[in-house]
């Protein structure tokens, strides 16, 4: 049965869909055979002729990951990341497929710079690199990327990253268009006026180091709008890195009420509190900040 280029993975726990399971895992031609507990006996052992075998005794088994949020800062700042270092990272960390945020230089705002992405992707061929694209040009919230174009060529994901777009009248219109090409928006949840200085969550911490507060409704206000905004134009949305408790609540109830929408959170959103920042240690000042007890 098994030919040279079959793979026994055995003792993982297996995690897929259905929940997970102790079980071995039997590849055969790249194609995933059979899956069940101790299936190996069945098999040959590898040096008489069976299949290749992989003891993944307290390891995870599962398809790759697909990470919809990767910045790999090339073009323009090469020094921070390349798409070819960063596929590295992804592929180590057992990602299949990243989604590359479009805050580079130039930024990711049209068909050329979005091919050339997914050629460097191509070229390190190591996990799907798809380029997002800009909701605006140049991600200055001003006028819109040209979606067409970029829709036809495979785009399916547009967000100004690094910025919220502040102007109602052009978060509603890319909405229009979002619906009418089928593609989805995602949005960085902040309202710049609210922000602005700002370096940390706006709470007793930021009040007993004298630090100027990042207030949790400028991500909340931005939230809000962009929901009623959905209702409205029934685009789809996803909310990138969502920090506050009453944010979750909000997508939770929009989830209810059928509206097209997704969100994410990182793993520091929900495992750290502003309260790290008492040692002014500059490693835990991130955008979003860091929020407290109640919102982890
Ligand atoms: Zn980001
Ligand atoms: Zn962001």
């Amino acid at each position: 049965m098994s030919s040279n280029k079959s793979i026994l993975i055995i003792g993982g726990t297996v995690v897929n869909v259905s929940g997970e399971v102790l079980a071995d895992v039997m590849i055969d031609q790249g194609v995933v055979q059979e899956v069940g507990p101790n299936i190996s006996a069945k098999y040959a052992a590898e040096n008489e002729g069976g299949p290749r075998r992989i003891d993944a005794t307290s390891c995870v088994v599962t398809s790759a990951f697909v990470d919809l949020h990767t910045h790999l800062r090339e073009n323009g700042r090469v020094e921070s990341e390349t798409i070819e270092k960063g596929s590295r990272a992804a592929v180590l960390g057992g990602y299949g497929a990243v989604v590359a945020m479009p805050n580079t230089e130039p930024a990711q705002d049209s068909v050329a710079v979005v091919e050339f992405v997914r050629m460097q992707g191509e070229r390190a061929g190591l996990v799907d690199v798809v380029p997002s694209a800009c909701i605006t040009v140049n991600r200055a919230g001003l006028q819109l990327s040209p979606f067409h174009s970029l829709a036809q060529n495979g785009v399916t994901l547009y967000t100004d990253d690094g910025n919220g777009v502040q102007d109602p009248v052009i978060m509603r219109r890319a909405m229009e268009y979002a619906k009418e090409l089928n593609i989805t928006l995602m949005q960085h949840c902040e309202v710049s006026r609210l922000t602005e200085g700002a370096v940390m969550h706006e709470g007793c911490c930021s009040s007993h180091l004298g630090l100027p507060g990042w207030p949790s409704i400028a991500e909340v206000l931005m939230l809000q709008r962009d929901l009623e905004l959905v209702r409205e134009t029934g685009a789809k949305m996803h909310f990138l890195h969502l920090s506050t408790a009453r944010s979750v609540e909000l997508v939770r109830q929009a989830k209810n009420e059928g509206l097209p929408v997704t969100a994410e959170v990182t793993p520091h959103h929900f495992s750290l509190t502003d309260e790290k920042l008492s040692g002014f240690n500059t490693v835990f000042k991130v955008n979003p900040p860091l929020r407290t007890m109640e919102d982890v």
